[in-house]
């Protein structure tokens, strides 16, 4: 059985995963209160529907408890976004994805129990400044608001020398997980595997150990 995803908000952020999840022949929902971005997404979702989602009974009639993942993306209006996630945790949906327009709104909905809460406005922000001030940084995720993962490409300074020459675990406290080369992924790799410059190395580490990573060995 394919899991069935429902996304209520069709603005851009929720319009891109609705378009996304279609491409990818995942079944979705699309809901907003808004007729015209309705019609949009006639033609790409698997259904379209216009409603109010701050409203229990017209939740309960779209049969919303029934989706394994419901995406709110409400942006602007941050008290249909809080009650609609709140009806939806008391309707007892499996997940729920809310879209947080800033730290309050997250708090919140943290609170009333939404399973994930993204911002991808301060996420992409947070990228992007990462890439600025070093190019060898290609990607940035965060797994806490103190740890990271982070996707850089290794430099001279680094290609040529082992993971124990450099003995990165110990001088900078973070850890290679996997490394890209070329079309190759190494997973784990020993410490005695040789980097190569361009070899994209995956590492894992406090966000703090990772900056100094970047500064000095980059
Ligand atoms: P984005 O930043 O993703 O582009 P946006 O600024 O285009 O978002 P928002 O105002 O953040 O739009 O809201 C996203 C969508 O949510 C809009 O299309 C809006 O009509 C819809 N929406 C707002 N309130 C409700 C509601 N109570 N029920 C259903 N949809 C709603």
């Amino acid at each position: 059985m394919k899991k069935e995803f429902a996304v209520i908000g069709l603005g851009r952020f929720g319009g891109s995963i609705c378009k996304e999840l279609s491409e990818q022949g995942v079944p979705v929902m699309a809901i907003d209160n808004n007729e015209e971005r309705v019609n949009k997404f006639a033609a790409i979702a698997s259904h379209a529907v216009c409603a109010d989602t701050t409203d229990e009974q017209v939740l309960k009639s779209l049969g919303i408890r029934n989706f394994d993942h419901v995406i709110v993306a409400i942006g602007d209006n941050i008290q249909a976004s809080i009650l609609t996630t709140l009806m939806l945790k008391e309707l007892g949906v499996n997940k729920i994805t809310v879209k947080a327009q800033n730290d309050y709104h997250e708090k919140v909905l943290r609170k009333i129990g939404a399973d994930f809460v993204v911002h991808p406005e301060r996420d992409m922000g947070r990228r992007i400044a990462h890439n600025i001030v070093s190019n060898n940084v290609l990607d940035y995720l965060e797994l806490s608001d103190e740890h990271s993962i982070a996707e850089i490409v290794a430099s001279s300074k680094l290609g040529g020398h082992s993971i124990i020459d450099l003995n990165i675990r110990a001088k900078y406290g973070i850890n290679i997980v996997a490394i890209k080369r070329g079309n190759d992924i190494l997973v784990s790799p020993q410490a005695d595997e040789l980097i190569q410059t361009g070899d994209i190395l995956i590492i894992i580490g406090a966000d703090t150990d990772i900056n100094r990573f970047e500064k000095k060995a980059l």
